[in-house]
């Protein structure tokens, strides 16, 4: 070059700069994104015109160094890529990076509702993004054509002066001036932690020179992984490279509890490995992280529009090419590609579920119970998914083992055709389960408001289908073939013991002949107390002991209890009166938790008898 030259940034600058700075304060950090993948680029090309035979290929391994010089206050970006002439530089960094840098602010300015919802961080402005932390970018540039290096330096104002450099060898130098107010970006362990966020699995290996002493013969490593695991097809992955790749990436030392490595062709052409976290502590946020990368350069976490929300508990990393590098949520929602990509990964999740289900059926079971809450939620959220997974839906038994909804429904229609059982409290429910299971019907263990939730997504589903808890409407195989006489006294003699006079008693005839009497609360009334709970609009005296409206207490007529105190009634009321009210009592503790006057009057009543029979 034979003389220095000096120009301004061409088309509409003026202003640029300091429009840049100001509209891209929130993620900052992605200009060592922007530099490094560039360098990355620049490699690409020079490999790829070698193996064309187009540049002279050398022994020199491809490598990206990233320098930081506190003292300089100076961060560098080095690689030995294709290098630029002085017309590529002129052209390429000089004046159309910038234009597209101007009508993207153009298009956005005025627009706060954009700054806000981060459209701009997502829209990066390649190597421009170096001014939001640099007074001064410097560039020195040794072209693979053998054209002289060239030295470019640009201020923050969009000065810039061009000279001989005397770089000798091909490739560029990004010299970022720190300035003033930007000094985190002089932090090695800031630098540090945006190349392991931004550049984990570019595909040039990158070295940190972090300005610290080298010890002697200290072995250098790139803080990268050149060759990440879902660029490797499936079948050659290892569980235990599919188990390190998460502990590594998540820093999440539990194990998945399995995971799905994704290989998508021609057209949607993606990649990427998706794993169901072992959640161990209810309380945990269920909350994943789904890393989204272009090219193995990250662009973002959580991205909804690829992801739909309900499967945001899985963790994992996404490459999709296809995506431009900066985009902007608005592109993403409208366009048609995410839209594709996300039913595949959805089709993809409740393929694997179900191939599981079918095929590992003791491994499914056994990681049902931590993934059921995401299962169970997705599908209410999703009819789609619901379809797709509506097979592989598990309902765990009180005898430990499981079923899926069919074959529950298959085993239920002898005896009680489209209804499932389910219990809520095993302990506390431990009376009605023990009737059901002695007729050999299997309950469902319910343990969470949403399967309850999730049992009516099922009913809208199924057409007839009807979960009832164990206490709500006996199933009429625990009742005998003949039908229980009215016995009316009987019936008001409990009401008045109950001291409840909204209480409806009747008599059934139970085949189980121990149990003297149950109280039910029929499902569609309880179910509504429960939302009512849930919305805490249960107001009134009593709280929670209060009654739901149409609680039933049925005696039983096949036990002997009962039988005696029907004939106690016209001889000895008191003590028929005393009997009733014991088991009134018994009725209520298998049924729901005392209040503490209730407590006190079965303790009470508990001691008299216990004394009476010391006698
Ligand atoms: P983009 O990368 O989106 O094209 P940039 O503003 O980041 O936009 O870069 C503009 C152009 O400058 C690149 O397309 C490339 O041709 C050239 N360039 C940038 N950095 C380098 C580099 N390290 N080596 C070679 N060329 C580069």
């Amino acid at each position: 070059m034979p003389e220095k030259q000096t120009g301004g940034i061409s088309v509409n600058t003026e202003n640029i700069f300091p429009v840049i700075k100001k509209w891209l304060y929130s993620e900052k950090d992605i200009f060592l994104r922007e530099i490094v993948s560039n360098a990355t680029d620049a490699i690409t090309k020079l490999r790829r015109l070698q193996s064309l035979g187009e540049a002279e290929s050398t022994d020199t391994p491809f490598r990206i160094d990233v320098v930081l010089d506190k003292e300089a206050k100076t961060l560098t970006v080095e690689d030995n890529g294709i290098g630029m002439t002085e017309e590529e530089l002129k052209r390429y960094i000089c004046s159309i990076a910038l234009s597209g840098a101007v009508d993207f602010i153009q298009k956005y300015e005025g627009s706060g509702e954009g700054a806000k919802s981060g459209i701009i961080g997502h829209f990066g402005l390649g190597f421009y993004s170096s001014f939001m932390v640099s007074d001064t970018v410097e560039i020195h540039t040794r072209s693979h054509t053998g054209a002289p290096a060239v030295h470019w330096t640009c201020t923050a104002e969009g000065e810039y002066e061009l000279e001989a450099s005397d770089r000798d060898t091909v490739g560029t130098e990004v010299i970022m001036h720190i300035s003033e107010d930007e000094a985190e970006y002089l932090n090695e362990a800031k630098i540090r932690e945006m190349l392991g966020k931004y550049c984990a699995f570019m595909p040039v290996e990158i070295y940190f020179d972090d300005g610290s002493e080298k010890k002697e013969d200290e072995e250098e490593t790139p803080i990268n992984d050149v060759a990440p695991l879902w660029q490797k097809p499936a079948s050659e992955c290892t569980d235990e490279e599919y188990k390190s790749f998460y502990q590594k990436v998540f820093a999440d030392f539990r194990e998945p509890l399995f995971q799905i490595h994704i290989n998508a062709d021609y057209p949607l052409n993606f990649k990427g490995i998706l794993y169901f976290p072992r959640i161990t502590n209810q309380y945990e946020s269920i909350e994943g992280q789904v890393k989204l990368y272009y090219n193995q350069v990250f662009v973002a976490d959580n991205i909804k529009e690829v992801i739909p929300e309900y499967l945001l508990m899985l963790k994992g990393v996404l490459d999709c090419p296809e995506l431009p590098l900066n985009v902007s949520r608005s592109y993403l929602q409208t366009n048609s590609y995410v839209s594709k990509v996300s039913a595949h990964i959805v089709k993809k999740v409740a393929d694997k579920l179900v191939s599981l289900c079918k095929n590992e059926r003791e491994q499914y079971e056994k990681v049902w119970g931590d993934i059921k809450t995401f299962v169970e939620f997705a599908a209410m959220r999703d009819n789609k998914f619901y379809d797709r997974i509506k097979d592989a839906l598990l309902l765990p038994l009180t005898d430990g083992s499981h079923v899926t909804v069919s074959e529950y429904l298959e085993r239920a229609k002898e005896k009680h055709e489209n209804t499932v059982y389910y219990t809520t409290d095993t302990s506390l429910q431990a009376q009605y389960i023990a009737m059901y299971e002695t007729e050999g019907i299997a309950v469902v263990k319910f343990d969470s408001l949403l399967d309850t939730q999730f049992a009516s997504a099922v009913e809208s589903h199924l057409d007839g289908v009807k979960f009832l808890r164990v206490d709500a409407d006996p199933a009429a195989a625990l009742k005998t073939e003949t039908d229980a006489a009215e016995n009316e006294t009987l019936c008001d003699l409990f009401k008045r013991v109950s001291g409840n006079d909204k209480l409806e008693v009747k008599t059934e005839a139970f085949k189980d002949g121990e149990v003297p009497a149950i109280l039910t609360v029929s499902e569609e009334s309880r179910r509504m107390e429960d939302m009512m709970k849930m919305y805490r609009m249960s107001g009134g005296e009593g709280g929670d002991f209060s009654f739901p409206l149409d609680t039933k207490l049925i005696l039983n007529v096949t036990s002997p209890l009962i039988d005696r105190i029907a004939g106690l009634l016209s001889t000895e009321q008191e003590r028929a009166e005393a009997l009733a009210a014991y088991i009134y009592r018994l009725a209520l503790l298998s049924h729901r938790p005392f209040s503490a006057e209730e407590m006190q009057t079965f303790l009470k009543e508990s001691y008299r008898i216990l004394s009476d029979l010391s006698k």
